[in-house]
């Protein structure tokens, strides 16, 4: 949650971004682990399918196992079978899912119907069915998913040109950069602080298949980040009974702060509080707030816990939010395309909830961005200025966990930076 993505991707990228994997994790040498529990057969199900002479055997990719049927008949499989053997693949399969179908064949002659081995259909992280056939009918065994984590550390320096596509190109999965963006939002103002030369790295893990392919999402476990001025690395951990995860320091000291100077994602500064002449109103005045530019759609966050004063539109300010905080501080957010839906005063709110999104509503306004005010009992301050209040430190009894977690991290990037 910070401002500065976009002015982060135009002034930083990775000049001698160098990717290390871990060793041992090459999956080519990772054979699928097929559970091996035949429900209704007389014969075993021989997970390396050891095949008898004359059995030939076909792998394919499917787009979906709605072509499983087809594909079996065309190969010379009797068309009853071949459907049946289909639906019971299907079975295990979502449908539209992309998949492999393996099968082998018995071969018998040109005029008579081929005898089908067995049949199998897998999915990206290994799951799927396994069909035999035999004198007693279809023997059926589910194939367990077969994925092995994969830890990846990047490390770069920062240029001129564009982190996102550099990081991109280094092997950081572009998902992961609004998450590095964000670990920093308390830290570091990226928008400003940040020049070429910079030192990132960046520590995640995937789930692969037996093909090395990622399945589903991978995780930042570890992002670092080295200026001028100072350093910062922080470790992703989730303490019990935290309903998400948080970034803490190698101490166990939490990145989040009482306040958000940014609240929003991605967001560049236009407009800095202080004395300026008005562009629509045409006279110097008081700019009493940070104006953020950003895509009309873009989340706007809660700075702080708080309850929502009001959400209700005005002429200048257009559909505009706001709340009071605990310690006298209020923040106003002007221009909204929308609020979140249901926001209505009297609701509480936790940092970093989404309360609306950026618009160009009010007449105060030549294009879509936030305003954003802070007010400390009652005056106006500079939101880049406001004190984010102390960082919460773990408990002793959660340091302790943390530390395992932390260690565990700094091993998994030893090994991958071999
Ligand atoms: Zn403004």
């Amino acid at each position: 949650m910070i401002a500065g993505l976009a002015s982060l991707t135009a002034m930083v990228a990775g000049i001698g971004i160098y990717l290390w994997q871990g060793s041992g994790t090459s999956a080519d040498t990772a054979a699928p682990t097929p559970s091996a529990k035949p429900v209704a057969t007389a014969h075993a199900v021989k997970p390396d399918l050891d095949l008898e002479p004359g059995v030939s055997r076909r792998s394919l990719k499917l787009t979906s196992s709605a072509q499983i049927a087809q594909t079996l008949s065309q190969a010379g499989v009797e068309e009853s079978l071949a459907s049946q053997v289909a639906a019971k693949i299907a079975a295990g399969i979502a449908p539209g899912e992309e998949m492999d179908l393996e099968f082998g064949l018995k071969v018998a002659g040109s005029d008579k119907p081929a005898e089908l081995v067995f049949a199998q259909g897998t999915v990206a992280d290994g799951s799927g069915m396994r069909i035999l056939t035999g004198k007693s009918g279809l023997a059926i065994a589910a194939i367990k998913p077969s994925l092995k984590r994969r830890v990846t550390s990047v490390r770069g320096e920062l240029d001129t040109e564009s982190f996102y596509t550099s990081a991109v190109s280094a092997g950081v999965v572009d998902s992961l950069i609004s998450d590095f963006v964000n670990a920093f939002s308390f830290d570091f103002n990226l928008a400003h602080e940040v020049k070429p030369g910079d030192v990132f790295e960046v520590a995640y893990a995937e789930q692969v298949n037996s093909r090395g392919e990622r399945v589903g999402k991978p995780e930042l476990l570890y992002v670092s980040l080295t200026t001028a001025e100072k350093s910062k690395d922080l470790y992703r951990f989730k303490p019990a009974g935290a309903k998400e995860y948080g970034w803490y320091d190698a101490n166990g000291t939490s990145t989040v702060r009482a306040f958000m100077r940014t609240p929003i994602d991605g967001a560049r500064i236009t407009s800095n509080f202080g004395m300026r002449f008005h562009p629509v109103l045409k006279y110097n005045r008081l700019h009493g707030g940070t104006d953020f530019a950003a895509p009309v759609g873009t989340p706007i966050y809660a700075a702080a816990d708080a309850t929502v004063m009001s959400a209700s539109p005005s002429r200048c300010a257009g559909n505009m939010a706001i709340l009071t905080h605990d310690n006298g501080y209020q923040t106003r957010y002007f221009h909204l395309s929308r609020y979140a839906t249901g926001l209505h005063p009297g609701q509480k709110v936790h940092q970093g909830e989404t309360i609306g999104y950026v618009g160009n509503t009010g007449t105060c306004t030549t294009g879509p961005h936030l305003h954003y005010e802070v007010h400390i009992s009652g005056k106006k301050i500079d939101p880049l200025s406001v004190d984010t209040g102390e960082a919460k430190t773990l408990s002793p009894a959660l340091v302790k966990s943390f530390y395992g977690v932390r260690d565990s991290i700094d091993e998994a990037r030893a090994s991958a930076d071999q």
